[in-house]
């Protein structure tokens, strides 16, 4: 279930050039304008028996079409994360490519972070892993994982792994999307095994280069194609 409290974006880096949310959709909807949806207060509302709408031990991937951390978004974010501390029941699963601004209007009592908070930091090539890594891993947030996409390159993640949970992959989507390359994919595989960590492969992205070819694969395909290949490690844990 997906919770988008604002709409808009705009690119910030090299893994944003073929941005889905940002391309077709901005043109059509206007989505470089941020903006809050009608949804902003979702988590609280409640049905006339006075229950809530969303009901408890659920995951909501939240700001998914958006940036949870957009400087545009810093006041709104205050009381989003009122709404996530009041819905302790739910986990909030947020993704962001900018971790660096994660301090600006953090509440008061955030303390070493919230248990219902699980925050992942995107990155999509060795540059964007070395500037957002240590920013992430020196921040107090108690659940982190990280998601590599649009993979553009080969990534060393090998001295960020230690206070991760989990690292998710993906390649990118669309008619310009850029090659994702399975050597990539099983290197960084192989480097959540020696540190113990949880693996999924997400998506194999538009164009996937494998045994010395690249295979064109249908949007609606991606996700079952990297799930055919059989490489995820979920040591019984959930993958979202
Ligand atoms: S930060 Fe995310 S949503 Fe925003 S333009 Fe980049 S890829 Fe798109």
């Amino acid at each position: 279930m997906n919770w988008e409290p604002w709409t808009g974006c705009y690119p910030l880096s090299e893994g944003c050039t073929n941005c889905y949310y940002y391309g077709p959709h901005a043109k059509r909807y206007g989505q470089n304008t941020i903006q809050k949806t009608d949804k902003f207060d979702w988590p609280l509302r409640r049905n006339a028996k006075g229950e809530y709408n969303i009901k408890g031990n659920k995951i909501l991937a939240t700001c998914f079409a958006t940036d949870f951390f957009l400087p545009e978004a810093d006041e709104w974010r205050k009381e989003i994360w009122a709404i996530i501390k009041e819905r302790s029941d739910i986990d909030f699963l947020i993704l962001t490519k900018r971790i660096d601004r994660f301090p600006v209007s953090l509440p008061a009592d955030w303390g070493a972070g919230y248990d219902n908070v699980y925050l992942g930091c995107t990155v999509e090539n060795q540059s964007s892993a070395d500037y957002r890594l240590p920013l992430f891993l020196s921040y107090p947030i108690k659940r982190r994982f990280i998601a590599c996409a649009p993979l553009l390159e080969a990534i060393d993640l090998t001295p960020y792994l230690q206070r991760v949970e989990h690292v998710s992959v993906g390649g990118e989507t669309g008619r310009e999307a850029r090659e994702c390359d399975y050597e990539w994919v099983l290197s960084l595989r192989e480097q959540c095994v020696q540190a113990g960590v949880t693996f999924w492969f997400k998506n194999t992205g538009s164009f996937f280069r494998h045994d010395g070819a690249v295979e064109k694969i249908n949007p609606f395909k991606q996700a079952s194609r990297a799930k055919e290949l059989g490489i995820d490690i979920t040591d019984g844990k959930r993958l979202f």
